[in-house]
């Protein structure tokens, strides 16, 4: 049986949009309108989701065999539209996906799309093809981000101590 993690219930409700956690009554009206929800058959569960941060159940959330719990939110938003008690799902959401992050847990897609972004400024790099089918568009170049400010901000979140470190 799980057991309730006192510790990590009170740091989602301590903050200020967690704390909206509180007012779920559990109608499912999230879940009933998730988008992967739907196609996942109910595998990724929005309503539950909540109720397992509300109960404090830590090890049902986290841990490699529960990835897709969290990391299935695709932050389409539509959960907060259609929540009738303002529940700041994807923000919780948020929550839960930064200490997947910290625990180490986030799946590789993501860490990578991170160091992608970190070294590059952006998801995409440049790319010769890229531009060349922009020229023969009639599109303008793409400017160059600004890396060095870039790397200020993502230093500044702490990311590149998060990250796996590459062998
Ligand atoms: S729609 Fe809102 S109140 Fe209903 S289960 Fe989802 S989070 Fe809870
Ligand atoms: S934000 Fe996430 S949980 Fe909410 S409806 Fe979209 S995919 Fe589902």
């Amino acid at each position: 049986m799980a057991t309730i993690d006192f510790k990590f219930r009170n740091q989602i409700l301590g903050n200020d949009i967690g704390n909206t956690l509180a007012y779920c009554y559990q109608c499912a009206t999230c879940s009933g309108a998730c988008p992967v929800a739907q196609v996942t058959g109910g595998k990724y569960n929005p309503r539950r989701l909540i109720l397992d941060s509300l109960l404090g159940l830590k090890e049902k959330i986290f841990g490699a065999e529960n990835t897709f719990n969290i990391w299935g939110c695709t932050v389409c938003d539509t959960c907060d539209e259609v929540c009738p008690q303002k529940v700041e799902l994807t923000e919780i959401f948020t929550i839960l996906k930064n200490m997947s992050v910290e625990r180490g847990e986030a799946p590789d897609y993501y860490t990578t799309q991170a160091a992608t972004i970190l070294e590059n400024g952006k998801a995409i790099p440049m790319q010769p093809a890229i531009e060349k089918r922009r020229q023969q568009l009639g599109l303008p170049s793409i400017l160059a981000p600004d890396l060095e400010e870039i790397k200020k901000i993502l230093e500044a979140t702490k990311l590149p101590e998060k990250l796996p470190k590459k062998d």
